[in-house]
């Protein structure tokens, strides 16, 4: 046959072409995903406004993740409850065979933010928990892309696995370095998880590495007037102990956050304290300079201890790992942002988020539902850890963020629990289904995608053997 030279020219331009593309596009694939998502919108806003209005902090998510464990297995989903010694983790899975394709949803709030879904601060329940975080928008978008997702494999138009993952306690405990230590993730091909935020955008940034601990003290407690001699105050050492982290500050990367509070400081000014107990976290942009900062917390415990006459024990408790960003992971889910396309918003929806701008007295620039250009990695990543980064670890996880909430306003605060129960968490929850569901048919489809991000994954994480900061056994549940 012979060729025209025009059409010779395309026929070789398009074969140049497409090597680069390493992504194929099925978008028709992608729209019966978003039209799933469309078709079950109103129960999953509805998933997302029950855990919202149920606000349950770390552990105690009770009725968050039955909600959510219970729309999975009406769906078709096999669960397993209760899975890494924590009644409210859970695992939900659908299919056969590979690739097995896991999400992340996280369900707990926050305590003492509660707050009404209007654009003033004031409290739903005076002194109860809030969704500051938009975890509830997490756990039923994450959901809602995987009954999406189920749907076409139930089809026969995927072949493989999807498996959600119900994470409890990511705002203290961080449930999923249970589940990890527990290998509940090992056998997956790629993970995928989101996060609610003020912007849209393919996440190529790390998080902060931290490690969180209690230091004790423990002295003899005596006559505070009549008999100081015989005592040796735990207090002094607590403040000793203070005092040499707070003098270290000057002498640790600029990256490194170390943050504590006192919780327990003595009982009465007339008896030497005999006990003190501080809660601390050391932060840093990687592990290695947290254990290295944590080594020299150790030596400022023991001195402090030394100087106050008593003794001292420094126990941890939990920490994350940074995130092990995923960059062909990033490009595969900023393709899809963009044929999603930007998140419209209403002059009402505008209009409440520029009233929390003006009412938190940063700039009232209203929402932003533009998707973000995709940016190289950062060198080092904002404050702020996930118990994702412990996933990161061990399977490639690929994350995106969605906006749930007015930019630049405070988060972990009001104004976010405030957005969460409304339209515009809502839209961000809806939309970071869609973004999900769209890319995990990338996933599934994709053979040679798949791929390039676990090369990526298996020449970041070269060297590095998993080991997680949690103790022995399942984390303690909350007594009350
Ligand atoms: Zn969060």
């Amino acid at each position: 046959m012979k060729l025209r030279p025009a059409t010779f020219a395309i026929l070789l331009i398009a074969m140049l072409i497409q090597p680069l593309a390493t992504f194929a596009v099925d978008t028709q694939t992608k729209e019966e995903t978003a039209a799933s998502i469309e078709r079950h919108k109103a129960e999953l806003i509805s998933l997302s406004d029950q855990v919202w209005r149920f606000a349950e902090t770390a552990l105690r998510e009770t009725r968050s993740s039955k909600l959510l464990a219970d729309y999975a297995e009406k769906q078709g989903f096999q669960v397993t409850r209760g899975v890494a010694g924590m009644p409210t983790a859970f695992t939900a899975s659908y299919g056969q065979g590979r690739p097995i394709i896991g999400i992340l949803g996280e369900y707990d709030a926050l305590p003492g933010i509660s707050q009404k879904a209007q654009p003033v601060k004031a409290a739903l329940e005076a002194g109860s928990a809030g969704h500051g975080c938009g975890h509830n928008l997490f756990g039923a978008a994450s959901l809602g892309a995987a009954v999406a997702i189920k749907e076409l494999i139930a089809g026969g138009k995927l072949k493989g696995t999807i498996r959600f993952y119900g994470t409890p306690a990511e705002e203290s405990v961080g449930g999923k370095i249970y589940m990890a230590r527990e290998g509940l993730f090992k056998d997956l091909d790629v993970c995928m998880a989101w996060h609610p935020d003020d912007k849209i955008t393919a996440d190529v940034d790390s998080s902060q590495a931290i490690v969180d601990f209690i230091v004790e003290f423990k002295g003899k407690a005596a006559h505070a007037a009549a008999d100081p001699w015989n005592g040796r105050s735990a207090v002094a050492a607590l403040e000793f102990f203070t005092t040499g982290l707070n003098r270290m500050r000057e002498f640790v990367k600029p990256t490194v956050r170390m943050h504590y509070v006192i919780q327990k400081g003595g009982d009465v000014p007339n008896v030497v304290p005999e006990y003190a107990k501080l809660w601390c976290w050391i932060r840093d942009s990687k592990r290695a300079g947290v254990e290295e900062v944590l080594s020299r917390a150790r030596k400022i415990a023991e001195g402090a201890a030394l100087m106050a006459g008593v003794e001292s024990k420094l126990t941890i408790q939990g920490g994350d790992y940074e995130m092990l960003a995923n960059v062909a992971g990033a490009k595969l889910i900023h393709a899809n942002m963009t044929w999603l396309g930007p998140i419209e918003y209403t002059a009402e929806e505008q209009e409440f988020a520029k009233a929390i701008q003006r009412e938190t007295g940063v700039e009232a620039k209203g929402l932003n539902g533009a998707v973000q250009p995709l940016e190289p990695p950062k060198k080092d990543p904002e404050g702020g850890s996930t118990d994702v980064g412990d996933v990161s670890w061990i399977v490639p996880t690929l994350h995106l963020s969605v906006t749930t909430a007015p930019e630049d306003a405070p988060w972990h605060a009001w104004p976010v629990v405030a957005c969460g129960g409304m339209s515009i968490g809502h839209k961000g929850m809806v939309y970071a289904a869609k973004a999900l569901a769209a890319t995990m048919v990338d996933l599934f489809e994709d053979e040679k995608a798949r791929e390039a991000i676990k090369a990526e994954f298996k020449e970041k994480s070269k060297g590095e053997v998993y080991k997680p900061y949690v103790p022995e056994g399942p984390p303690p549940l909350p007594k009350d």
